[in-house]
């Protein structure tokens, strides 16, 4: 049983001020749920006062990104042990924007899971075609790209905690959905994939989220499809009346 997950990435939203009072508001507004879990990735400045406002609730808090290394001459980079310190449970890993804005590899997306992992941390690892890349049929080597170099040399003992998002770039930020079988086909091929990888049962207990466009409208059809485990919300997260609907997706 898959536990679904609902995740909310703040990219470069928000200051502290802001943070602090979204959180007083969904606290109370989703302190009700308890068979999903709930996760927001508040910008990194915001992370340490909002572990301790979210202290003793039901929602989780995530990162963006974090380096590998513990520490180090790595000017304008987070350590995962900083994240933890903050109270970090999640770390989002190779997002679209890090990957096509700031030109991260699969190496460096290995590197960063292998930084998490070691310091206990759940990795969200993001993958997903651009448009050129689905309009050429490309899609499937594109995923099996990504999931294989990012997940190379671990076991699944290591990777237990791995949380998938398939985020069609296409879909991100553009208000232009995927449909519910191409999500659902996207999914069940990573699916196949991971189990391929690393055995059936790792594959079958291994959430694979959503990403690109959910708005409270289409949340319910996406949540509906039967790989479909949750969904990574990025503008429609930034308010908590909206974001609530989606978490509370089906009530
Ligand atoms: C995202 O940033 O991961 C995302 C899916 O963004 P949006 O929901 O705004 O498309």
């Amino acid at each position: 049983m898959r536990v679904p997950l609902i995740a909310g990435n703040w990219k470069m939203h928000k200051t502290v001020r802001e943070t602090l009072n979204y959180i007083r508001r969904f606290r109370e507004l989703v302190s009700e749920v308890t068979d999903r879990e709930i996760m927001i990735a508040p910008p990194f400045t915001a992370l340490y006062p909002a572990g301790r406002e979210l202290a003793g609730t039901n929602i989780k808090l995530g990162a963006q990104n974090a380096h590998w290394a513990e520490k180090g001459a790595f000017t304008g980079e987070i350590s995962p042990l900083m994240l933890k310190e903050c109270g970090v449970e999640y770390v989002i890993l190779g997002h679209s924007e890090r990957r096509h804005l700031f030109g991260e590899t699969d190496e460096m997306i290995r590197k960063r899971l292998s930084g998490v992992i070691s310091a206990g941390l759940k990795p969200v690892l993001c993958v997903g075609e651009t448009l050129t890349e689905r309009e050429s049929g490309k899609t499937f080597e594109v995923l099996e790209r990504q999931v294989r170099e990012a997940l190379s040399g671990f076991s699944a003992e290591e990777l237990k905690a791995l949380v998938i998002a398939y985020e069609p770039v296409w879909a991100i930020g553009t208000g232009r959905t995927a449909t519910p079988e191409q999500a659902q086909e996207a999914h069940r091929y990573v699916r196949g994939l991971l189990a391929e990888l690393f055995g059936k049962d790792f594959a079958e207990t291994t959430r694979i989220l959503y990403g690109g466009s959910v708005k409270p409208e289409n949340i319910a059809e996406l949540m509906a499809q039967s790989e479909v485990d949750g969904a990574l919300v990025g503008g429609a997260s930034l308010d908590p009346e909206t974001f609530v609907r989606i978490v509370k997706y089906g009530g």
